[in-house]
């Protein structure tokens, strides 16, 4: 069994391809990995990146599918619609031979940064080429307020953002990240399932979660079990990293925590 992230590289490992890689490995789950873009980046500053050859893309994604035994994808930073497209026909190509594929729609760096170029091109591909393949998403509130162009204004609002995500084919919504000051919710929300799942904050400025946390839910439904389960046990165990990571500082700004 292997998982296959295809996201984007960044050097410092806190966030992207190779973050993913090491999730998953720590979950006991073999994986590969497919760069998507490579960024210019370290703990304290996001210089820039830039997505690798369209050639290249399609060619690795071939050389994998046709030879290693993929059974689970985790997607996160794409950059470009051409990038968009080609995953897109590759997830159609090969989406029956795959038990789960988890979308991390990331949209921004945790410094502030674009991680996509052409928006209303790039957003259409996402809705279109790649969402009817998903099985589960996991954006935060500003990745799901830009998807849906809705604004929540409450928490009970995201039930309507996640409505909507439901009507592009994706079967589970967990929205991440609301956030109030002593706490965090994620918002799950499959079928006739929908619940908060609250957390204290914790105190620190951190890279990768958002590409920790999906390839974590991957992991765990990789490991059978079900979406809410996995979703819970994806959260526990990254909060138990996430806390372990206070006491010791890595890096200028963002703190890498594994
Ligand atoms: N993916 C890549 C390749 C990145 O470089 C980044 C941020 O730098 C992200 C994803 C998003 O990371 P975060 O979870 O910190 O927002």
């Amino acid at each position: 069994m292997l998982a296959l992230s295809i996201a984007g590289f960044d050097p410092t490992g806190g966030a992207g391809v190779l973050n993913d890689v090491k999730v998953l490995n720590l979950l006991g789950i073999k994986s590969a990995g497919i760069p998507t873009t490579l960024t210019l980046q370290n703990t304290s500053v996001f210089k820039g990146w830039e997505p690798v050859n369209p050639d290249y893309l399609k060619s690795s994604l071939e050389l994998i599918f046709s030879d290693l035994p993929v059974k689970g994808i985790k997607i996160g930073m794409i950059g470009t619609s051409e990038n968009a497209e080609i995953i897109g026909y590759f997830l159609k190509k090969y989406r029956n031979k795959i038990s789960w594929i988890v979308l991390d729609p990331v949209l921004q760096a945790s410094l502030n940064y674009p991680l996509f170029s052409s928006k209303e091109e790039y957003l259409n591909i996402l809705k279109t080429k790649i969402f009817p393949y998903v099985d589960v998403i996991t954006p935060n509130v500003f990745e799901a307020s830009v998807l849906t162009e809705k604004i929540p204004k409450k928490k009970k609002d995201l039930l309507e953002l996640c409505k909507i995500l439901i009507s592009f084919g994706i079967k589970v919504i967990i929205i991440t990240g609301w956030e109030s000051e002593l706490f965090t919710w994620d918002f799950f929300c499959e079928k006739d399932k929908a619940f908060f799942f609250k957390k204290k904050k914790l105190k620190g400025n951190f890279h990768g979660t958002g590409c920790a946390f999906s390839s974590a839910i991957l992991g765990f439904l990789l490991k059978g079990f079900s979406c809410k389960e996995a979703f819970k046990k994806a959260k526990n165990w990254l909060y138990l990293y996430l806390k372990k990571s206070t006491k010791e500082k890595i890096g200028g700004n963002l703190w890498l925590f594994l």
